[in-house]
């Protein structure tokens, strides 16, 4: 077995910090063993970390995640290794919606960590200036990994999709971005030609709603056109967060 490199362990270290924010946990309790373990590096002690305060939000967000528990209300259940619920910061004004995770996703428990992830990383910190963390929410349409990538079936969205919904109005975010065809057809409930329809404004559930290509796509088809087509979506949603 490969042994993780340091940015991969400082990664996951990371999801699992925010994971604990999102839950809205605000310190990280600390173990006298892991202390004596640490002494032998003689590190100084180490102090319970400050993460952040618990928020409204991130109070309802938890409960969103309680109610959804170790869920097997559909057939995506069988095949999981982790839910994937979401993560970014549950006062965010911007939310970006998937359809579901992936294999890394799944691997990790944390939406879009995979090649599109990254992708999207870079959309939101170098496009649009924004950090993905601090500014954005990410989650899924379903949260559990459909078997070799395929889209998820009617009968598994209409299990998960009340808990996206209620996802959003915890979060009460300004914009809600959908990623790709699936996304956008799940959430409009009808057949989205995305090409055609990206960058422009929906409602759902009372929320904007704006469509754009999915990073995935975009890798497959780098093309300027695209490209631009993504940066002008993005530039729309920019204006309506006030930025
Ligand atoms: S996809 Fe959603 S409804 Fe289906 S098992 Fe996973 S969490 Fe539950």
């Amino acid at each position: 077995m490969q042994t993780p490199d340091r940015s991969s362990l400082l990664r996951e270290l990371k999801n699992q910090l925010l994971y604990l924010k999102d839950a809205g946990y605000s310190e990280i309790p600390c173990e006298t063993e892991l202390f004596s373990k640490a002494a032998s590096f003689e590190s100084p002690q180490p102090t319970p970390a400050k993460i952040m305060t618990k928020s409204k939000k991130a109070n309802q967000l938890n409960q969103v995640r309680e109610e959804l528990g170790d869920c097997t209300r559909c057939k995506l259940a069988q095949g999981r290794k982790n839910i994937v619920f979401g993560s970014g910061n549950p006062q965010a004004d911007l939310v970006f919606v998937g359809e579901g995770p992936g294999a890394d996703e799944d691997e990790q428990g944390f939406p879009f960590v995979g090649r599109a992830g990254k992708k999207l990383t870079e959309i939101i910190e170098k496009g649009m200036n924004l950090d993905r963390e601090k500014d954005t929410y990410i989650c899924n349409i379903v949260k559990c990994r459909p078997p070799g990538n395929r889209d998820p079936e009617k009968e598994e969205i209409e299990a998960c999709n009340p808990f996206l919904v209620q996802q959003l109005k915890a979060i009460q975010p300004k914009v809600v971005v959908a990623l790709g065809k699936p996304a956008a057809s799940t959430l409009l409930g009808r057949s989205v030609p995305i090409t055609k329809e990206r960058g422009t404004w929906h409602d759902y559930e009372g929320f904007k709603l704006m469509l754009t290509l999915h990073p995935a796509y975009l890798l497959r088809a780098y093309t300027i056109e695209n490209r631009k087509a993504v940066h002008d979506d993005m530039k729309k949603v920019l204006k309506a967060l006030g930025r």
